[in-house]
């Protein structure tokens, strides 16, 4: 697709991909031969147990702390990514971007504070869109980029109001990026996981057998997705094959309120 993407390894940044969701993408790309860097927020020690994972793996792996609301940083995380590209791999430039990291609300419309709408906001799409800005020139042309929605933005559950109207807006985005980056032969495309048992929100799925339950009678395969279910799907779309597709939504939710 690219003059730049013949570069081997490939070299991914998940942000987010010391637990969950975000861990299990970068783990199933260093299965795919990918050379990952991973961000992290607080949790350096499972960063750097995601970073040994991969390592096993035979791949090269760095974790780098990033805050993903905190757009006035982002001009000095690409400084550090820059030199941990050059110093790592002896290259200036990354090929794939999963904008993963996130937090998680739940509140009702009549109990939502600013403050709470600031918060969900700053994660899930300022900082998604300024940080895919500023690492705009370290992608590679011929690029992909995938974005993390969530099948909230499609059903419609009390309580996820701002978290599941953020997930639209980065839906939305999605196209915009797949537009405006086209010229430059980098995809653009968001997967919205349905529910999944992991850490987010407390661990409020994994914890709660009535949230199961619940989630059990809605879902066409029958069961509560754990990370695993999600991680191989994101890191097969970033595969080569996958080239002429871009500007798209896929769910993956085990068919979750069909
Ligand atoms: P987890 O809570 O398991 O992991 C969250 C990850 O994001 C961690 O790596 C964490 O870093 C990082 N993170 C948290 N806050 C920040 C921050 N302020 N800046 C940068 N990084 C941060 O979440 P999931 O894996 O479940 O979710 C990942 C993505 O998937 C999110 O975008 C979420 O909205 C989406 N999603 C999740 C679903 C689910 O049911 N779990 C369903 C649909 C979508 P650290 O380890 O340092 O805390």
């Amino acid at each position: 697709m690219s003059i730049e993407l013949t570069a081997s390894p490939r070299i991914a940044l998940v942000t987010g991909g010391s637990r969950g969701l975000g861990r299990s993408t970068a783990i199933n790309l260093a299965r795919r031969g990918v050379d990952v860097v991973i961000t992290y927020h607080t949790n350096r020690a499972e960063a750097d147990s995601a970073v040994a994972e991969m390592t096993t793996l035979g791949r090269k792996a760095v974790a780098l702390q990033l805050d993903g609301r905190a757009t006035s940083s982002f001009a000095g995380f690409a400084e550090t990514l820059r030199v941990a590209l050059r110093d790592n791999w002896g290259r200036d430039r990354f090929d794939y971007l999963v904008n993963n990291a996130g937090t998680a609300l739940y509140a009702l419309i009549t109990e939502t504070t600013e403050a709470q709408m600031d918060e969900i906001y700053a994660i899930h799409f300022k900082g998604v869109f300024f940080l895919t800005q500023t690492l705009l020139p370290l992608l590679s042309d011929g690029g992909r980029i995938v974005n993390i929605s969530s099948g909230l933005a499609r059903n419609t559950y009390p309580g996820s109001s701002v978290y599941g109207s953020m997930k639209a807006a980065i839906e939305t985005l999605t196209r915009y990026m797949a537009k405006e980056l086209g010229p430059r032969g980098i995809t653009v495309n968001v997967v919205a996981p349905g529910a999944v048992a992991t850490d987010f929100g407390g661990g409020r799925i994994r914890n709660s057998p009535e949230m199961q339950k619940m989630l059990v009678g809605v879902t066409a395969l029958g069961r509560v997705a754990n990370a695993e279910d999600i991680g191989p799907m994101i890191a097969s779309l970033l595969d080569d094959a996958n080239h002429w597709v871009t500007a798209q939504r896929i769910e993956v939710s085990g068919g979750q309120g069909i």
